[in-house]
């Protein structure tokens, strides 16, 4: 077969689309700008340390083992998994911490030392959202979405209700819980992808079935182990993976997309596209105006998800009082989110997610060392000068000492900031997201960004931006969704 395809970007959803559509009998050529593969999901090593630079939670496992069985292939072929126990602390306050292990007995114990009756509608809680999750994956998760009508389908309308489509997940979570330690472990899988639990809605609660029932889980070398063994994947399927070639203009005559074009001005030919670096990136720099399916008013428009101000940190010595993951959620974590979503600047007390990979990696730090990296959501488009993002650094990390009991500012071999402008630099972010678009509900399903160009019919989009959104598993759903429409279009392979 001499179908050929393009994949633009080699993150998570550049390489599963790669795979895919070489599966299906096309000659594939995936364009990465950075010198490595991985995306979002790449890792650094330096001085006996190596950090994953962006995902380091590996949620949703079965939706990777469908990704595999796609090829006939065993994903432990390609990297291996160990379940994590404990899967998480959380910090309230100074000096008060919960640990969640893999005991649901403790997470119900856990609750009912929240508030009377807490285990109790937890259990409850839980079944919701498992009800949710069998559904979502079932009916709204693989499935592409064109028209809205699709979207408010009969199942939707007979089930909305149920499924919490049209509440809000905060509110929602108050019907179960009350006490704010245990609304925050219902709600804080919101703010990973990218939005306020009081905008989000209530169908979301799924994220409590995916964390406190499927499980934690931590793979050889990180995530970004598990990017690399999707690039193994491809080149097994004979995909050619090219990097350091930024692509600057896709183009197209009367309604197709006919050539894909590198900054080094070399051509590449295209019987399909598919495009799965950032959306407006996409849109706005690759594209002539005519081919865009987006108005600046649109983009304009959108609820961005978070950037993010990471901090990676080699630190000489143990650190006792943390675990793998580690969540600070302060009391008003409102006022965190209103600097994020309403009046963008710089939290000053900022709840943030804090991961020690070396606690369960030892691989990962040189010996008697920690492997840190910390997270604080903030604005897309703040200022971000070498001396804001220093000073911000300092304040952050006495913040972290008042809270964990951990100085952060002691033994430090290495550091690393990673900003806004690091998002726009290395992969061209919108505004410097870091997450692309927020989960609101109108920016949900049918709502989010066409996984097809209007103007351009062989040109298609995967990746966060997409349906299903944010996440490395709903990244490769998207990836399944995309190609399967392109498999619709041009046929199944015919070798
Ligand atoms: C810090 C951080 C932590 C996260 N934590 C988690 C987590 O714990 N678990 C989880 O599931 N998800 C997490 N996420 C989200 C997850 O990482 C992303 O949703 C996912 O990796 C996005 O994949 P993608 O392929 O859509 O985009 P990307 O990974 O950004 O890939 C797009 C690629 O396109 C390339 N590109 C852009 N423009 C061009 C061009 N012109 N030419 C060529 N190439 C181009 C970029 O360089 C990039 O490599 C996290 C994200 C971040 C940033």
């Amino acid at each position: 077969m001499n179908r050929k395809a393009v994949v633009i970007g080699g993150g998570y959803g550049g390489l599963a689309s790669a795979a895919l559509l070489a599966r299906d009998g096309w000659k594939v050529t995936l364009l990465e700008k950075n010198s490595t593969l991985g995306g979002r999901a790449r890792s650094w090593e330096i001085q006996g340390y190596t950090f994953d630079l962006g995902p380091s939670w590996y949620l949703m496992p079965e939706v990777f083992e469908r990704f595999f069985s796609l090829f006939d292939v065993k994903r432990e072929d390609y990297y291996s998994l160990r379940p994590l126990d404990p899967y998480y602390k959380v910090f309230f306050n100074e000096g008060e911490s919960s640990v969640l292990t893999g005991d649901e007995r403790q997470h119900e114990a856990l609750f009912d030392s929240f508030q009377p009756g807490g285990g109790e509608a937890l259990q409850r809680y839980k079944e919701q959202a498992s009800y949710k999750y069998k559904v979502a994956m079932e009916e709204f998760l693989y499935r592409d979405y064109k028209r809205v009508s699709e979207f408010f389908n009969r199942k939707l309308m007979s089930e909305g209700l149920k499924l919490g489509v049209f509440k809000k997940l905060d509110k929602f979570v108050s019907q179960y819980v009350q006490d704010r330690r245990a609304k925050q472990i219902l709600e804080y899988a919101m703010v990973f992808l990218g939005t306020d639990p009081a905008d989000a809605p209530a169908l979301y609660s799924i994220m409590s079935h995916v964390d406190l029932e499927l499980g934690v889980f931590f793979p050889e070398k990180g995530m970004a182990g598990v990017a690399q063994g999707m690039a193994a994947l491809c080149r097994q399927l004979g995909v050619t993976l090219v990097t350091d070639a930024e692509v600057t203009s896709i183009t197209g005559s009367k309604d197709r997309a006919d050539r894909v074009i590198t900054a080094d001005g070399t051509t590449y030919e295209a019987d399909v596209v598919v495009a799965s670096g950032d959306y407006h990136h996409m849109e706005t720099q690759l594209l002539s105006s005519e081919h865009r399916t987006y108005s600046r008013r649109y983009w304009d428009s959108r609820v961005l998800a978070p950037s993010m101000f990471i901090a990676y940190l080699g630190i000489g010595r143990k650190l006792q009082g943390l675990e793998h993951h580690n969540l600070y959620f302060k009391e008003h974590w409102t006022d965190h989110f209103k600097t994020i979503f309403q009046t963008p600047s710089w939290p000053g007390d900022p709840c943030f997610y804090l991961s020690c990979i070396s606690k369960t990696d030892s691989s990962s730090a040189p010996e008697g060392c920690e492997n840190v990296f910390l997270l604080v959501p903030t604005a897309p488009g703040l200022e971000d000068s070498d001396r804001q993002r220093e000073d911000y650094l300092n304040h952050v990390l006495a913040h972290v000492k008042r809270i964990t009991g951990e100085d952060l500012t002691k033994d430090v071999e290495v550091q690393r900031i990673f900003t806004q402008r690091d998002f726009i630099t290395d992969y061209h972010a919108f505004k410097g997201t870091a997450l692309g678009l927020s989960h609101t509900l109108r920016q949900t399903a049918v709502f989010r960004p066409a996984s097809r160009s209007r103007h351009l019919k062989n040109l298609f989009y995967a990746g966060q931006y997409t349906h299903p959104g944010v996440g490395v598993p709903m990244v490769l759903i998207a990836a399944e969704n995309v190609t399967g429409e392109i498999r619709k279009i041009y046929g199944a392979p015919t070798a």
